[in-house]
């Protein structure tokens, strides 16, 4: 039976404005899933009304950083008890295997509020060196409103890598979750309910880009947008933030290269680099689907990767057993499939899948795809497809591999896989990306920045560093002297 979702506005579940609703599908299945309100701008409206109460006055706002700190772990252990459920909900939303999320996605979300929740008393300015006549100290203020718009491939997980630092700061937050993937966000958020968040900290408005997301990103009252999502999209956030000039960070797409040497480890480097391409059906932001093979060692190379990719096992996200779900919907299924008569008719060679699962015809599922003699002026080559296709490149030496590498608009990720420490160094330097990985692929950590250069974004979250992104820094000065100079006499 279908499940209905409403609204989550100043701590307490509603219809939208409209009344209207739409489906969430599971993308195994083709089914719908669950049904939920629709928020359009009168609810983003009420949604930031509340999240600018709670800012400004009651519990929230008198809250000390050290219980807000407490409060943020109560709710981290209570989604640790919750963590199997919401993987659970999580698969059935978007398709991620259940071995992702159970033991990658949710673990590595909690551990997000986790590490935020200790940062949270941690928020500090400074003391500066000021003329002895006069003090100068600066205090780190939360923003405000933050408004969080997030896509359907992780939907918890890059969720919490905005709501948690925002939190930790002291601001409060609208997010909009994806319409493909709204539910598991939206039973994260009873959880925060259930540990005693106060009312209007965290208000969650289902509902379209074009309609919901562009009221929350062009909305005057708002202090920040933090979003992930395509490049596209992220240009139109960015000329709607502009109206009240609020601060935006953007996680964007890519186009990641990862470089296998002729002196790497090659076991290692097939391991790496299939986690690299096929974790989460390739609807990954920096997974690494420009694969550059070095021509020496070419053929042993693809030969292995290729007998390994065959045996991937696609099917129902719920089974242990399962390494690749379906496609998140049949929107990116078709733009796959596209991709893949596009890289046909440029001339590239198509070494496995390139077709839809026929034992799964209902469902979104797509078979791992691998395209031989690439080059860098293919559609292949240069846009993100966004799902289990990997474009492979070969190259002759370091200089070539770099510069192929870097022969793209994007820079999110980049890996390398080498047995020599010095090339290590100059590939670290040399590739023009947000994060190097070195003889592994897709690695994460709340301790460690993400984010990208080029147009895959700019800010970065994780790390210390995000608490910046939802901080202001202010200066205040201090007269010491008993009288003031008189400057004009
Ligand atoms: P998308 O840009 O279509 O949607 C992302 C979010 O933006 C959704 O919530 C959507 O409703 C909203 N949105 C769409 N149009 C909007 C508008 N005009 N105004 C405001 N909000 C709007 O992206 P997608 O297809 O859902 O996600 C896939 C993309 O996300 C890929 O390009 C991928 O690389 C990127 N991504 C990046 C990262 C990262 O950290 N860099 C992580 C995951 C996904």
């Amino acid at each position: 039976m279908n499940r209905s979702y409403q609204l989550f506005i100043d701590g307490k579940w509603v219809d939208s404005v409209s009344g209207e609703t739409f489906n969430s599908f599971n993308p195994a299945t083709g089914e719908v899933n669950d049904i939920v309100a629709e928020g359009r701008a009168d609810d983003i409206d009420l949604a930031v009304k509340a999240a600018r109460k709670a800012f400004e006055s009651g519990p929230w706002h008198e809250m000390s950083p050290s219980d807000r700190g407490r409060l943020l772990n109560k709710v981290a252990q209570e989604l640790w008890r919750k963590a199997d459920d919401l993987a659970e909900i999580e698969s059935r939303g978007n398709g991620l295997p259940i071995k992702e999320t159970k033991f990658i996605a949710i673990p590595a979300m909690i551990d997000v509020l986790e590490f935020y929740a200790g940062l949270a008393n941690k928020v500090q300015g400074e003391t500066l060196a000021s003329p002895s006549d006069r003090f100068n100290f600066t205090l780190k203020e939360p923003l405000g409103v933050i408004g969080a718009i997030v896509p359907w491939n992780f939907p918890l997980m890059l969720t919490m890598w905005k709501l948690a630092p925002a939190l930790a700061a002291g601001n409060t937050i609208v997010i909009k979750p994806a319409e493909q993937t709204p539910v598991s966000i939206l039973e994260m958020v009873k959880i925060f309910q259930e540990a005693g968040i106060p009312d209007g900290v965290i208000n969650v408005v289902p509902g379209y880009g074009s309609e919901a997301g562009n009221a929350l990103s062009s909305h005057p009252d708002v202090n920040k947008i933090a979003f992930t999502g395509s490049t596209n999209t992220g240009k139109l956030i960015m000329q709607a933030a502009s109206k009240n000039l609020k601060p935006v960070s953007l996680e964007l797409g890519g186009k990641s290269p990862n470089i296998i040497f002729d002196d790497a480890n090659i076991e290692n480097a097939v391991n790496g680099s299939m986690f690299g391409i096929y974790f989460g059906q390739g609807q990954v932001c920096a997974s690494g689907s420009r694969m550059f093979v070095q021509d020496s060692v070419y053929d042993q190379f693809m030969d292995e990767f290729i007998k390994k990719a065959k045996n991937i096992k696609v099917g129902n996200p719920l089974d242990q057993t399962t390494q690749m779900g379906p496609q998140v919907s049949l929107q990116q299924l078709e733009r796959i499939e596209q991709y893949v008569a596009t890289g046909l008719e440029e001339g590239a060679h198509l070494a496995l899948g390139g077709e839809r699962c026929k034992t799964n015809e209902n469902g979104y599922f797509f078979t791992p795809t691998i395209f031989e003699n690439v080059t860098s002026d293919m559609t292949i080559a240069k846009e993100e497809i966004f799902g289990p296709v990997l474009s492979v490149i070969r190259f002759k030496d370091e200089e070539d591999a770099l510069k192929k590498a870097n022969d793209t608009v994007y820079g999110l990720a980049s890996g390398v896989w080498t047995e020599n420490l010095k090339r290590v160094h100059r590939m670290a330097k040399g590739l023009k990306a947000g994060t190097v990985y070195v003889n592994t692929f897709s690695m994460l950590d709340s301790v460690a920045p993400f984010g990208g250069t080029k147009q895959s974004g700019f800010g970065r979250e994780l790390g210390i560093q995000a608490i910046d992104m939802y901080t202001e820094t202010k200066s205040v000065w201090v007269n010491l002297n008993d009288e003031h100079f008189n400057w004009y006499g």
